[in-house]
């Protein structure tokens, strides 16, 4: 049993402003929550808290209903895995893995079973006897993962712990941690920049800027509806598309970008959570995935169609990137690899007109 609660949580490094500020977060037993955000938004700092490397400046941690502000690191039944893994060269993966167990003083014979299931777990059983430097990056991972298996703690930490893998290795480890989630079935926090790692190993996000969160909940949730303009940029790729513009009143509402390249009808669903934003400045937002280039039956018939320019085309195979300018700002459609146009062709595109995004223009916050 594992719940972590983080009640208003602040830190001020010595000499400089908030690092981090009113962190509310809690964390279910059991549960995997991923801290995702640009670098030097808080998210190490906030885990660092959590694991008691760092002091807490303001606010409470509670750990199963403790407060725990002051209690030291090795205290806390926390274990934390590193993005640099941190193994001593000269041990084996047998003895880096028992190290903190033989520095805590349990029997021989106890270290050896927690090392051997441990290394079951991670298909490390054969490497064992190797030092870190006989072995591959996702390995030496694996044996960080290990070290912190051992201790069987109540909640694991991971910072950035896939950073330094190359790319396959780092989807590989991906889907590795979450299984060893399932089969521990232990609380997890996990630090990322990455929000695909994000979104696919996470039951619940933590998106963070600027020291604050902007938003908690589920992958999907937060990518179906995102509190704000920040949220909606960042989960997601390629990430949505921006246009800032006003809407306007004449036979119904529209939307008209600021150069005009863009004007929208709005259907009148959308009126009600509208009414207030008349004649303001807003910021229309759309995902690539919902800028067509053939009708299909999402789309039935609520779109807007519109001739751009395409700038660039990316094949991916079996889906393309198709790069085209709107006021002067790159925008990025996202269709199926049909017939890939060429780049600097026109093309019919098409917005579903359900799946449209307004941002209030000052506080960034969803109007729809
Ligand atoms: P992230 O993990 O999201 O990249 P950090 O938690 O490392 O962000 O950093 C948050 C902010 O705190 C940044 O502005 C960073 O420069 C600052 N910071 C981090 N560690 C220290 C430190 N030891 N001393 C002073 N400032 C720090």
């Amino acid at each position: 049993m594992a719940h972590v609660e983080l009640k208003n949580l602040g830190k001020v490094y010595e000499g400089s402003s908030f690092a981090v500020k009113g962190v509310n977060i809690e964390i279910r037993d059991k549960e995997f929550v991923v801290l995702v955000g640009p670098s030097g938004c808080g998210k190490s700092t906030t885990l660092r808290m959590i694991a008691g490397l760092e002091e807490i400046t303001e606010g409470d941690l509670f750990i199963d209903g403790k407060r725990v502000n002051d209690v030291s690191p090795k205290d806390r039944d926390i274990a934390m895995v590193f993005q640099n893994y941190a193994l001593y060269p000269h041990m084996t993966v047998y003895e880096n893995m028992a190290f903190g167990l033989k520095l805590r003083k349990l029997p021989k014979p106890e270290i050896k079973t927690r090392v051997s299931d441990a290394a079951a777990i991670l298909g490390l059983t054969n490497y064992l006897d190797r030092k870190p430097k006989a072995l591959s990056g996702g390995e030496r991972q694996r044996v960080a993962v290990g070290r912190a298996i051992v201790r069987k703690p109540k909640v694991f930490l991971f910072d950035e712990p896939l950073s330094n893998l190359d790319a396959k290795l780092r989807v590989q480890m991906r889907t590795e941690i979450t299984k060893l989630h399932l089969k521990l079935e232990a609380t997890m926090i996990y630090v990322t920049h990455d929000q695909t790692e994000a979104m696919t190993m996470g039951d619940r996000i933590v998106v963070m800027k600027d020291g604050f969160v902007k938003q908690v909940n589920t992958p999907l949730n937060l990518y179906n509806n995102p509190e704000n303009k920040f949220v909606a940029g960042f989960i997601g790729s390629p990430a949505m598309n921006f246009i800032e513009g006003v809407i306007k009143q004449s036979n119904g509402l529209y939307f008209e970008s600021t150069n005009k390249s863009l004007s929208i009808k709005l259907e009148d669903m959308h009126a009600d959570k509208l009414k207030n934003h008349i004649n303001k400045n807003v910021w229309f937002g759309i995902r690539p995935e919902d800028i067509h280039d053939l009708v299909d039956t999402s789309l039935q018939t609520s779109f807007y169609e519109f001739d751009a320019k395409l700038e660039v085309v990316e094949p991916m195979g079996n889906e393309a990137f198709l790069y085209f300018n709107l006021d002067g700002t790159q925008f990025i459609a996202r269709v199926p690899a049909r017939d890939v146009p060429r780049p600097q062709s026109v093309r019919k595109l098409k917005l579903n007109k359900n799946k449209i995004y307004f941002f209030d223009y000052e506080t960034e916050r969803t109007i729809i």
